[in-house]
């Protein structure tokens, strides 16, 4: 349940003149008060409640599979308009509310909360939302599975048909190619773009020195999608220590995709369950 707001308590009228203190009270009273008006009269569209409450299930859900810890982030772009994605202010995802979401705009500028730090790497979201009109939400990890694989040159493949959406093949990218020494952090525009074009029209792009990130069609989806590339890392890295794999062809691949796809609901239902304590 997400925490309510507290109202803005204003001092009631009278006569006598304030000291000091109750000066610099009504004064930041005032302050509060005008940045509340000023988002209630330039206020992007209100998010569907379910479209909030999955938000804040799957960062969750992303914590209790192991697929960000402390850092990491999942977006989803708003119901009621294209041009804006919806995303937690920075805060470790286990944790976040409805009240931590805010809106931005694909230049990744917030609409709301503006208060609140975001994320540093929240041009990751609103690149790939530019670049890629088909994606409607956007995961963004470190998780040491995928890790691995974006140090090493071995192609992430698909091992079975749960990952299938990797039978596309994986985009990689490097950030020294364009911008130098880092420190890794996909931390301007310039740099999501980059990473929006590495990722193509693929499901998932590989960070050398950094992590992953998924794209996908609905939330679920790529929830569905981090969870099961980690988890083909790392049976692929057993698989591979035994000795030579048989991987899903093209064919294979696209079609337990389209089947996956289909029957996503089962698992998100029981995630969010999950995650929610409930069983
Ligand atoms: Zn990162």
């Amino acid at each position: 349940m997400a925490a309510e707001r507290r109202p803005i308590e204003v001092a009631p009228a009278r006569d006598v003149p304030l000291n000091a203190a109750e000066r610099r009270a009504s004064l930041n009273v005032n302050k509060t008060a005008g940045r509340m008006e000023t988002l209630m009269t330039d206020r992007p569209p209100a998010p569907d409640a379910s479209l909030l409450d999955d938000l804040v299930a799957a960062n969750r859900v992303l914590y209790a599979k192991g697929i960000v810890d402390g850092l990491g982030h999942i977006s989803v772009r708003h119901d009621k308009d294209p041009s804006m994605y919806l995303l937690a202010a920075e805060r470790a995802p286990a944790l976040v509310t409805r009240d931590d979401i805010a809106v931005y705009d694909l230049d990744s500028n917030p609409l709301t909360l503006k208060e609140r730090r975001g994320y540093i790497e929240r041009y990751i979201h609103g690149e790939i939302y530019k670049a890629r009109p088909d994606v409607m939400s956007v995961i963004h990890c470190h998780t040491p599975s995928l890790v691995t694989f974006c140090v090493c040159q071995v192609p992430l493949k698909p091992l079975y048909h749960m990952s299938g959406f990797l039978g596309a093949g994986v985009g990689r990218f490097e950030a020294r190619e364009t911008f130098g020494m880092t420190d890794m952090l996909i931390s301007s525009p310039a740099m999501g773009r980059e990473l929006a074009k590495s990722l193509g029209k693929r499901a998932v792009v590989l960070m050398r020195g950094h992590g992953a990130t998924m794209a996908g069609a609905s939330i679920k989806h790529a929830v569905f999608r981090a969870i099961y590339a980690a988890l083909n890392a790392t049976m692929q890295m057993d698989a591979m220590r035994l000795g030579d794999v048989t991987y899903l062809s093209d064919e294979e691949a696209t079609k337990a995709t389209a089947t996956n796809d289909k029957v996503v609901d089962r698992s998100w239902a029981l995630w969010k369950a999950e995650a929610a304590g409930e069983i």
